[in-house]
This record gives structure tokens, C-alpha cells and sequence, in this order.
């Protein structure tokens, strides 16, 4: 089974709901990953693990929204980024 249809036989399979409230759960994983790694007390696996698990919930967004969407909106994304680079902001804003 190849990567893309795995990630399509997920959505089909489970229905876009079900996979978005997946997404929203490994994006809390993730987030309560990350306190831990910054308080020291998780290991860069265990981080690793969770922001791969995010990644693959945005890869079965890919077949929900459409590649073309989601480059859409991550160029848009980097647009921004990269004109606050350009502009010396800060860090958080
Ligand atoms: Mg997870």
C-alpha cells in the first residue's frame, strides 16, 4: 500500500470528522509534548513521535482539503514568514 493510499483508505475508511478530531487530539499530544520536552522532562523520541503523528494527520488533510488547497495555504504562511524575516520581527508576535 502506498504512502498516498494509505492516507486516503484512513479518511475513506473513517470519514473526515473522525480524522479532524484525530488531528485535533495529536495536535494536544503534541502540545503536551512540547511543555514536557521544555521543562526537560521528555525525551527528543518521545517529542518526535508525537510531532510525527501531527504530520501524518496533516498528510490525511492533504486528501480532505486537496494538495492544492494546503500549498495554497502553507505558501501563504511562509509569505508571512518571510516578510516578517525581512522586517526584523520578533520572535512571537
Ligand atoms: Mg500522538
Amino acid at each position: 500500500m502506498s504512502d498516498r493510499h494509505m492516507l486516503e483508505e484512513a479518511v475513506r475508511r473513517w470519514g473526515v470528522t473522525s480524522q479532524l478530531n484525530q488531528t485535533q487530539e495529536e495536535m494536544g499530544e503534541a502540545i503536551a509534548a512540547i511543555n514536557r520536552f521544555r521543562r526537560g522532562r521528555t525525551a527528543d523520541s518521545e517529542l518526535l513521535a508525537e510531532l510525527g503523528d501531527v504530520q501524518l494527520m496533516l498528510d490525511q488533510m492533504r486528501v480532505v482539503f486537496g494538495d492544492e488547497a494546503l500549498d495554497a495555504a502553507r505558501r501563504a504562511s511562509a509569505d508571512k514568514l518571510r516578510e516578517h524575516l525581512l522586517n526584523g520581527g520578533d520572535a512571537h508576535e
